[in-house]
């Protein structure tokens, strides 16, 4: 796979990433980032429509799994509620805490997804341990690095071109 910035695909938010796609994408394993891709920073609590679309996802046999770079307790709060395996202080843009989600689950890379806001820590993950990279609009700029660094990203806050088959 060659090295991208750009990701797969981009949504306004994870909930708006459904099974259709992951399909369609031949994805069985969605990791997940926490912050700002399934809450916003500081919280302890998940959304409505966030523990919906997760029930929505395993129901249609997509498996999910937490892999974040933060190191207090969200990570495992947000797994518990989830009932999803977990892995925190991941390192990203290392595909270390990537690379222990497949293996712990058995999924090749080439069936895994990842759903991140991030561009430098997320989609460079990603990329290095061979998964696609779904990327979402973070949640909410709580401090101005979040909005300066979202200003550096936006030269790859767009699709890759896509392949399209001839076929049908
Ligand atoms: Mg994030």
């Amino acid at each position: 796979m060659s090295f991208s910035l750009l990701p797969e695909r981009k949504f306004r938010s994870v909930v708006d990433i459904t099974p259709e796609v992951l399909r369609d994408l031949g994805v069985e394993l969605l990791i997940l980032d926490v912050d700002n891709t399934i809450a916003p920073y500081k919280t302890l609590t998940l959304e409505e429509p966030v523990t919906a679309w997760a029930r929505g996802m395993k129901a249609a046999g997509i498996g999910l799994f937490i892999v974040s770079n933060n190191k207090g307790q969200r990570p495992e709060v947000f797994a518990k509620l989830l009932d999803v395996p977990y892995i925190k202080r991941a390192g990203k843009p290392s595909p270390r805490g990537v690379r222990e989600a497949l293996a712990r689950t058995g999924t090749p890379p080439e069936r895994a997804a990842l759903a991140g806001d991030q561009i430098y820590t997320d989609t460079v993950a990603a990329n290095l341990a061979g998964v696609r990279m779904l990327l979402v609009e973070p949640i909410k700029f709580t401090n101005i690095f979040l909005a300066v660094r979202y200003f550096f990203e936006l030269p790859f806050r767009r699709e890759k071109p896509q392949k399209r088959s001839a076929s049908i």
